[in-house]
Order: C-alpha cells, then sequence, then structure tokens
C-alpha cells in the first residue's frame, strides 16, 4: 500500500478578501487553498447595487460568496462566508474576531479586493477617485494585516499574500491612481516581511499580468469610455502578441501560485514580487 502525502496546507486556515465574484481570482484562490487542504474564509464587499457609475455590479458578491463556501466545503473544507468592506477598519476587526473563535486564528491571509475605479486620464482622477483606490488597495490591506498579524504570531508563524498587479512594477497611461496603489502594495509588503519575519511570517506580492475577470471587463469598459481604447481589444488589456505565451491568464493560473506561496514549498520566498503574467513583453 502506497503512503497518502498529507496535503500541503492540511490544518492550516486561510482569509481571504474580495473573493465574491465567481470569474475572480478571490475564488479561484479560495478553491486552490481547499484542494490543497486549507479552511478557507471568503469575504466580501457584498453590498448590492452598482459601485461605479454607468457600470452594472456583474455579480451579486452575496450569492458568489455562499456559492465560494459551498464548492469549498464539496472539497471536504471547513468554510465559512463573511460581508467584509476593507476599507472599514472595525469591520476588519470584528471578521478577523469572528474567524478567530470559530476557526482558532489565521495562517494564510489573501489580500485580494481591488477596484478599478480610477482608471482615467491623469487630469480627470477626483480626489475621491484617488483616495477610493488607495483606501482598498492600501489602507484594506493595512487593516487586515494589522488584525491577523497578532493571531499569526500566537499560532508560530503564517503568510500574508498581497495582490498587487503587473502594474505595481510597471506603469501603464491612464491608470495613475491604480498604478501608484499597486506600487505602494509592493513597499508595504517589503516591510511587513523585514519586520515580521523574525515571527516566522512571510508577506509576498503577487503581480498578475492581464487576467480575465469581471475586473478586467469593467476596466476595459472604462479605458474604452475615456480613452475611446480600441473596441478591437476590448476583451483584452494587452494585445495577445505581447503575451509570450499568447494567451490571456485565467484566475486559475493566479490562484495554483497563491497556493504554492502559502506552503511550506515556498519556504524561503518572502518579502518579493512575484509576475503571473505569461511574460508580457514590455514587462521583461
Ligand atoms: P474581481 O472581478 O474579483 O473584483 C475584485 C473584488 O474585490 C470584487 O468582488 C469587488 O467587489 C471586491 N471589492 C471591491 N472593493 C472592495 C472593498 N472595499 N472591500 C472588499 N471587497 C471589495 O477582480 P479580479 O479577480 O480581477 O482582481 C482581484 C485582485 O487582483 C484585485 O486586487 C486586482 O487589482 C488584482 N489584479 C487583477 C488583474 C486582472 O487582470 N484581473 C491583474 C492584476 C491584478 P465588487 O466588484 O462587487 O465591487
Amino acid at each position: 500500500m502506497t503512503a497518502v502525502e498529507p496535503q500541503p496546507l492540511h490544518g492550516k486556515v486561510a482569509l481571504i478578501t474580495g473573493a465574491g465574484r465567481p470569474r475572480g481570482i478571490g475564488r479561484a484562490a479560495a478553491v486552490e487553498l481547499a484542494r490543497s487542504g486549507a479552511d478557507v474564509i471568503v469575504t466580501d464587499i457584498a453590498r448590492p447595487g452598482p459601485r461605479i457609475a454607468g457600470l452594472p455590479t456583474v455579480a451579486e458578491d452575496e450569492a458568489g460568496l455562499i456559492e465560494a463556501v459551498e464548492e469549498i466545503r464539496e472539497l471536504g473544507r471547513r468554510s465559512a462566508w463573511f460581508p467584509l468592506d476593507v476599507t472599514d477598519a472595525t469591520e476588519v476587526l470584528d471578521v478577523v474576531d469572528s474567524v478567530a473563535s470559530e476557526f482558532g486564528g489565521i495562517n494564510i491571509l489573501f489580500n485580494n479586493a481591488g477596484t478599478p475605479v480610477g482608471v482615467k486620464p491623469f487630469l480627470d482622477l477626483s480626489n475621491d477617485d484617488w483616495r477610493t483606490s488607495w483606501d482598498v488597495h492600501v489602507m484594506g490591506m493595512v487593516y487586515t494585516c494589522r488584525a491577523a498579524i497578532p493571531l499569526m504570531r500566537q499560532r508560530g508563524g503564517g503568510v500574508i499574500i498581497n495582490n498587487s498587479s503587473a502594474s505595481g512594477l510597471q506603469a501603464l497611461p491612464g491608470y495613475a491612481a491604480y498604478t501608484a496603489t499597486k506600487h505602494a502594495v509592493i513597499g508595504l509588503t517589503k516591510t511587513i516581511a523585514l519586520e515580521f519575519g523574525v515571527d516566522n511570517i512571510r508577506a509576498v506580492s503577487i503581480c498578475p499580468g492581464d487576467i480575465d475577470t469581471d475586473m478586467t471587463d469593467i476596466g476595459m469598459a472604462l479605458a474604452v469610455e475615456y480613452f475611446g481604447a480600441d473596441p478591437d481589444h476590448q476583451e483584452s488589456l494587452a494585445p495577445i502578441d505581447a503575451i509570450a505565451l499568447r494567451r490571456r491568464g485565467e484566475a486559475e493560473d493566479v490562484g495554483k501560485v497563491v497556493a504554492w506561496l502559502a506552503s511550506d514549498a515556498a519556504s524561503y520566498v518572502n518579502g518579493n514580487s512575484m509576475l503571473i503574467d505569461g511574460a508580457l513583453m514590455e514587462g521583461l
């Protein structure tokens, strides 16, 4: 009889933000983490209604979260969902407390919530656009890290994976708020890695390229609205020819990397930024 390998994340508890959309990276990561043996808690802003003027909310986050929980449970893992607006520090603390009491702590934090708000020419960006982008991408991570790190310390360590973007390493005209705040994510992640390595907490940024999700569709619709982007390229942020692998990324391409980074297979990967972009020409 051959011995069954233990699952790499068996006994670990993972918390994910922005996991409400069925096509999103958060959902894909939730499934991959569960497949690797983790119990997974999924959260999202989960408030119905359009959040970007003129563009419908493609999915009701709550339904997406419930569906994700069912999928995780079918994989034999424990799961729960919470509505969580990452820009609300009190709400973050409440959710982290609930997770700690129901699941015993947090080992893996995947900061994934994101917004395409602010895809506009620089001179058209309002103060509110800047604030929203900063609050969701940066302060949201500050709040969740501040709440989760003490719990990770109690459990002897943990892993924080912050979803930046290829735009966290390079710039795209028309994406000033997105680019600046995603660069900030990388700086924040490096600092957390340096401060908490001594507690056996690793922190890594991931930098996806052009991934086929609702958010890319919304970002593209905004680019068409504001810049009259080429309708032939509406389905993609980058021409396929500019991607070495000649295909757009799928959320699962990113989810698998998240599960690997969360595991001990990546035990010496810390503080860095990992491109997941199929080799986008301008990024190399
Ligand atoms: P999704 O289509 O899954 O959208 C992101 C999710 O975050 C949505 O469910 C959104 O809710 C949620 N969200 C927005 N604001 C908040 C908030 N204040 N609190 C909690 N949740 C919130 O996006 P992707 O899967 O495409 O992106 C996930 C992450 O990956 C983002 O951080 C994005 O910047 C990053 N990324 C994506 C790339 C891509 O090509 N898709 C490339 C590089 C990085 P709702 O939509 O209902 O507002």
